[in-house]
């Protein structure tokens, strides 16, 4: 089977990429020559999975999968959410939006935060919705150089570093996308079977 996941970060590609393996063929959306950027103009992950997905098999004919994610920080009531990418402010930046936050912290004692990944899967004229959840807390300082986003200051729970200190198998297994992408790896091979 051939799905497109819209995405044009090169970083989500490898990760899902890395967890299907031989079991179903992902393609980019460069290999769909689709060189646009879908603007996330939904005020919930969900939305903007959607959104991302319907363009795609509307646009393309494939079918296809989309996701989004969000950091949401127990006491800054959830936020910034589906606003993650643009918390600093626009054009999106890592650097600023983990300083951002580390300032809105400083004087906060609960550390409390979640990853949120909301994946829309759009199959043979049906849709279907996956969520992973990876819980974890804003650390003070960045630590690590892996990964992307906010890695360097989130460690998740049970663990003893942040994310962009391990390694990106270890990070699929625990982490909000891997779980979304799990699920709908599961969802999609239980069809193969029936
Ligand atoms: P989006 O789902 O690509 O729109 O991501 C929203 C925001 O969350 C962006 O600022 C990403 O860099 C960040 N983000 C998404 N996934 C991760 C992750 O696994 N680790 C760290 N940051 C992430």
């Amino acid at each position: 089977m051939k799905l497109v996941f819209a995405t044009n970060n090169l970083n989500k590609l490898k990760e899902v990429q890395e967890m299907l393996l031989n079991s179903i063929e992902v393609l980019s959306l460069k290999d769909i020559n689709c060189f646009n950027d879908v603007e996330e103009t939904e005020t919930t992950l969900e939305g903007n999975a959607k959104l991302k997905a319907d363009y795609i098999t509307q646009k393309f004919g494939y079918p296809c999968f989309a996701d989004d994610t969000g950091l949401e920080v127990e006491s800054l009531d959830n936020k910034p959410g589906v606003y993650s990418a643009r918390y600093a402010g626009e054009p999106s930046n890592s650097e600023n939006n983990m300083q951002k936050l580390l300032a809105e912290l400083a004087n906060k004692e609960n550390r409390n935060a979640q990853f949120r990944t909301a994946v829309c899967l759009n199959l043979n004229g049906k849709q279907y919705l996956f969520e992973g959840v990876c819980k974890g807390e804003i650390l003070k300082e960045k630590q690590g150089r892996k990964g992307f986003g906010y890695d360097p200051i989130f460690k998740p729970v049970g663990f003893s570093e942040s994310f962009a200190n391990m390694k990106s198998e270890e990070k699929n297994k625990i982490s909000h996308r891997g779980i979304a992408i799990q699920k709908l790896i599961d969802f999609l091979l239980n069809l193969k079977t029936n």
